[in-house]
C-alpha cells in the first residue's frame, strides 16, 4: 500500500546562513509555509525584522516579500520547529574541523539529533548541508537510535549547488536538482516540496544517499580543478614570458574546454571550495581510496601558491621590501557581490603583506566587517579613495564592479605612485599603461 504523502508540505530550514536563509526565503516565495530555525538568536532577530544578516544580492527584498505574506517566520525554538515541519531541511554548517582536513559535522549531529528526539509523526528530514560521503547513512542510524518513534522518520539528501552572490536565482531556477532517497515515499513526499521548480522542467537526479553526497563533493572538487589547472599554467606562463590570460583565451574557444572558471588569478577561496575538496580527499582517505583523489591536495597547493605569488609581485613592485609601505588592498571578501571572508584569499594577501611590515589598507564594498572581525589589526577604510590615498602599490584583490570600472586617471591622482597588481586578470592593461601605471598582473609578463 502507498504511504500518503502531504501534497503542499510545511517546511523547516534548520540553520539559516547562507544557503538556509536563501533556502527558507525561496521556499516561501514558491507559496509553501516555512518556519527557519537557528541557534543564534541575533540572526533569528534580525530576519524577523527583515534584515538579512550577510550580503546576497536581492534576498532581502524576497524576504520582505515573504514576511508581508505570512508565510515565513522564525524560531530558536526547536520543540516548535519540529512540530511544526512536514519536511525538514537541514542547512547548518559544515566547516572544516579545527585539528584536520576533515569536515566538522557536530552541527549536523546536532541538528538531526535535535529533530529527532522530538518529531512524533511521520516527517521527512532532508540534509542540504555539504558533507563527507557516508554521513547520512551514520545519521540515519543515529536518528532512528533517537527517535521515540524509530524508523517512521526517514532521511533524504538534497545537496545544494547555489552561487553565493546568484543565491536566489540559483535557488528558484537551479540547474538540476539531486534527490538522494531510501524510498518511494521520501522521492514523492521530496517531489511535493519542490514542486514548482519540477514544474519549470528542472532535470532531476534520483540516486542513493552516498551518490548525493558525492555529486557535490565531485562538482566542487571540479570547479575548483579547473581553477587550479589554469592558475598553475599562469605559474607556467610566469617561468616563460607567456601570457595566461591569452592562453585561457585561445583555450577557452575550444568547446570541449569551455570558458568558464578557466580564470586565471588569485584563485579559489570561501565557505565551500576549500573545505570542501579538503573534506573530500581526508574522507577518501579513509575509505582507502586516497589515491584516486590524491591530485586534490595539488589543487590545493596550486591554489595556495597563487596568495604567494601575489605577495611576491607586490613587493617586487614595491622596490623589494614592502616595510613602510603603502598598501591599497582593494577586496576582501572571496569573490565579488559576496561579504564572505572565509578562506578568502584577498584577506590572506593583505594579512602576509601586513606581516612583512606594510601598510595595508583594506577597502570591500560589502565585507570591510566580516573581514574586520577576522583580522582587526588591518586598517580599514571607508571608500576605494581612502584605501588608495597615497598608496605605493594598489593591489586588485578581489573584482567587485566598483574596482573594474574605476578610472586609471583619476586613481592615479589620489595615488602616491601609479603602480597596480591586478590579482584577477580584470583590469584593462591598456587602459592603465595609457594613464602612466606600472602595471603588473599575476602569469603575464611585466609592463611599464
Ligand atoms: P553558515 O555558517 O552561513 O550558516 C550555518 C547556520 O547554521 C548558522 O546560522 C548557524 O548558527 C546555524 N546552526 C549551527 N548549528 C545549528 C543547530 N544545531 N541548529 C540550528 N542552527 C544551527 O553556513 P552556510 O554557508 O550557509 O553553509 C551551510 C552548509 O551549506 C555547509 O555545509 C555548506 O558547505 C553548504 N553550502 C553552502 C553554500 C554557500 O554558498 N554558502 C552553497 C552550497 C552548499
Amino acid at each position: 500500500l502507498e504511504q500518503p504523502i502531504v501534497e503542499h508540505p510545511r517546511i523547516t530550514v534548520i540553520g539559516v546562513g547562507y544557503l538556509g536563509a536563501t533556502h527558507a526565503v525561496c521556499m516561501a516565495a514558491l507559496g509553501y509555509d516555512v518556519l527557519g530555525v537557528d541557534v543564534d538568536e541575533s540572526k533569528i532577530e534580525q530576519l524577523r525584522a527583515g534584515r538579512v544578516p550577510m550580503y546576497e544580492p536581492g534576498l532581502e527584498a524576497k524576504l520582505g516579500e515573504a514576511l508581508a505574506s505570512g508565510r515565513l517566520t522564525f524560531t530558536t525554538d526547536m520543540d516548535e520547529a519540529a512540530a511544526f515541519g512536514d519536511v525538514h531541511f537541514v542547512c547548518v554548517g559544515t566547516p572544516q574541523a579545527a585539528d584536520s582536513q576533515a569536515a566538522n559535522l557536530s552541527y549536523v549531529e546536532d541538528a538531526f539529533s535535535a529533530l529527532a528526539a522530538r518529531i512524533d509523526r511521520k516527517a521527512l528530514l532532508v540534509g542540504k548541508s555539504t558533507v563527507p560521503i557516508g554521513t547520512a547513512e551514520r545519521l540515519t542510524a543515529l536518528v532512528s537510535e533517537i527517535s521515540p518513534l524509530g524508523a517512521e522518520l526517514e532521511l533524504a539528501w538534497n545537496p545544494e549547488f547555489l552561487r553565493e552572490g546568484f543565491a536566489v536565482e540559483d535557488t528558484l531556477h537551479p540547474d538540476r536538482l539531486v534527490f538522494g532517497v531510501t524510498s518511494e515515499w521520501a522521492d514523492r513526499q521530496l517531489s511535493a516540496a519542490f514542486a514548482p521548480i519540477l514544474a519549470q522542467g528542472t532535470p532531476v537526479v534520483r540516486t542513493d544517499l552516498s551518490t548525493a553526497e558525492l555529486v557535490k563533493v565531485a562538482a566542487n572538487s571540479f570547479l575548483a580543478t579547473k581553477i587550479s589547472f589554469i592558475n598553475a599554467m599562469a605559474e607556467v606562463c610566469e617561468a616563460t614570458g607567456a601570457d595566461v590570460d591569452l592562453l585561457a583565451k585561445a583555450l577557452s574557444y575550444d568547446t570541449r574546454i569551455g570558458g568558464r572558471f578557466l580564470k586565471p588569478g588569485l584563485g579559489f577561496g570561501g565557505g565551500c571550495l576549500p573545505k570542501d575538496i579538503r573534506a573530500f580527499a581526508y574522507r577518501a582517505e579513509e575509505l582507502g581510496v586516497g589515491q584516486a583523489v590524491a591530485f586534490l591536495h595539488e589543487v590545493d597547493e596550486i591554489n595556495n601558491r597563487r596568495r604567494v605569488r601575489m605577495v611576491d609581485v607586490i613587493r617586487d613592485l614595491a622596490g623589494g621590501n614592502l616595510a613602510g609601505k603603502t598598501v591599497a588592498a582593494l577586496g576582501a571578501a572571496f569573490k565579488p557581490n559576496s561579504d564572505d571572508v572565509r578562506d578568502a584569499p584577498a584577506l590572506d594577501v593583505a594579512r602576509m603583506l601586513y606581516l612583512e611590515g606594510a601598510e595595508v589598507r583594506v577597502y570591500d564594498p560589502q565585507a570591510n566587517k566580516n573581514a574586520h572581525r577576522r583580522y582587526p589589526d588591518l586598517n580599514y577604510s571607508g571608500s576605494m579613495a581612502d584605501a588608495v590615498t597615497d598608496a605605493d602599490v594598489v593591489a586588485l584583490l578581489t573584482e567587485w564592479d566598483e574596482f573594474v570600472d574605476a578610472d586609471p586617471s583619476m586613481l592615479g591622482d589620489l595615488v602616491r605612485t601609479r603602480r597596480i597588481v591586478d590579482g584577477r586578470g580584470a583590469l584593462d592593461r591598456g587602459a592603465y599603461l595609457q594613464a602612466g601605471w606600472e602595471f603588473r598582473a599575476l602569469g603575464r609578463p611585466a609592463h611599464t
